[in-house]
């Protein structure tokens, strides 16, 4: 499953798509509608523990804590529980990392995703509404899956809280931010990056950067 140190990401994509195809629901449905189109229905139920989603060996539900309140974290949790139960046929080591990448394919099916960061030219805000079963991060952090030298990062109080890159921020999404925490959005070019930011609710933004 792995090549060179690094997972077969390719291979991820591909077990996603395929997933998705199985279900003949076409791109634009969310998770649960594909799991349900694969008679694997989603329940949302209390779990005992710290679990977010349960599947029982031999039991077509997928079981989704109460506890997630938030509509694109229960769709994703789908995705990843179908990512599970399909690797769970064939491999007997599961790799977290894997499975979420699968659940972003699945999630975010790859060419028509593609196809609208260019049709909406990387407006979140319009991609929100088209992919309304995805939460702004998943969003942002399929962008830099599918997008070489992409960063995406969250911003609380004008402080990074998280970042898809350990380097420290660009000077062009610091400044991309601060515009967006007035203006609502931001956009800075600078030393060969371009820094989009949005100012979403309760005071998060979040900042795209791409190389130019
Ligand atoms: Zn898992």
């Amino acid at each position: 499953m792995s090549r060179g140190g690094l997972f077969d990401w390719e291979l991820a994509e591909k077990i996603g798509a395929k997933i998705r195809e199985k279900s003949k629901v076409g791109p634009h449905a969310p998770p649960s509608a594909i799991a349900l189109a694969l008679s694997r229905p989603v329940r949302v139920r209390p779990i005992p523990g710290k679990r977010q989603a349960l599947t029982i060996p031999g039991e077509p539900h997928i079981l989704i804590s109460s506890e997630l309140d938030y509509w694109p974290r229960r769709e994703f949790s789908v995705a990843h529980e179908l990512a599970e139960s399909e690797l769970q046929e064939k491999s007997p080591k599961i790799h977290e990392a894997f499975c979420d990448r699968i659940a972003a394919a699945i999630l975010l099916p790859r060419p028509e995703f593609l196809s609208s960061l260019v049709t909406h030219a990387l407006d979140m805000r319009e991609l929100r509404q088209l992919w309304p079963w995805a939460s702004w991060s998943a969003m942002a952090r399929r962008i830099t899956e599918l997008m070489p030298n992409t960063i995406a990062t969250g911003w609380h109080n004008a402080k990074p809280t998280w970042r898809t890159s350990s380097n420290d921020p660009f000077s062009a999404e610091k400044i991309a931010v601060g515009v967006a925490c007035i203006d609502g959005h931001g956009r800075a070019h600078k030393e060969g990056r371009m820094a989009l930011a949005w100012l979403l609710e309760s005071q998060w933004v979040l900042g795209v950067s791409i190389p130019t």
